[in-house]
């Protein structure tokens, strides 16, 4: 998506080797109009596949996921993260280790939003080693429901999470592809070299 990629090379800012900070737009501040597109992008993309339901996680992957399940017409649930769960009877959890903070977190679901009735589409705002995809696929798995695709903001494809995806087979869509950080700039995936 030109308009996204335009905005991270504007806007963004490189930490570090490997994090990418998009407080103007994405992590903090919002930019609705941008979301707007981003919906439209994902659901022009999947809208074939028969979604009823978008997942995600709490909180960053809320704005884009929104946007998403208004294009569909469909709910958004977002996981909940907790440091510990106890009562677990009436939620799917599981553990997801966080790329930022480098601390395990439980995501957990409650029960009567999600059931082997729905087919699911994942909303996130990045992809870093798939940690986030991979804890909320188990809860997927768990309710028994379908994963019928994954829905990326921005994509680092250099690290672990889009590989692991594609050898998944899970249908994946990602509309920013960052291939690399060269000197504290963003390169795409479909850039020339
Ligand atoms: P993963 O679970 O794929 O390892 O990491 C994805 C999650 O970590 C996302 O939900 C996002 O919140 C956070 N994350 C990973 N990499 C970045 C990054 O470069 N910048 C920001 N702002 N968040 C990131």
């Amino acid at each position: 998506m030109k308009e996204l990629e335009e905005r991270i090379r504007k806007d963004g800012r490189v930490l570090g080797k490997d994090v990418l900070k998009v407080d103007s737009f994405l992590n903090h501040q919002v930019d609705p109009m941008l979301m707007e597109k981003m919906g439209e992008e994902f659901y022009n993309h999947f809208k074939d596949a028969g979604i009823n339901k978008i997942l995600t996680v709490e909180s960053s992957g809320i704005a884009p996921a929104v946007m998403t399940g208004l294009q569909f017409h469909v709910p958004v649930v977002f996981a909940r993260k907790h440091k510990s769960v106890t009562l677990t009877d009436d939620l799917y959890t599981s553990e997801v280790y966080s790329f930022t903070k480098k601390t395990s977190n439980h995501i957990s679901i409650d029960k009567r939003y999600l059931s082997s009735d729905d087919k699911v589409l994942i909303i996130d705002d990045f992809l870093a080693n798939g940690q986030a995809v991979n804890g909320l696929d188990t809860i997927i798995e768990d309710a028994g429901a379908t994963l019928a695709g994954i829905g990326i903001v921005i994509e680092k494809s250099f690290q672990k999470g889009r590989q692991l995806i594609d050898k998944s087979g899970i249908p994946i869509y990602s509309l920013a592809r960052i291939k690399a950080f060269e000197n504290g700039q963003v390169v795409f995936q479909d850039e020339e070299d």
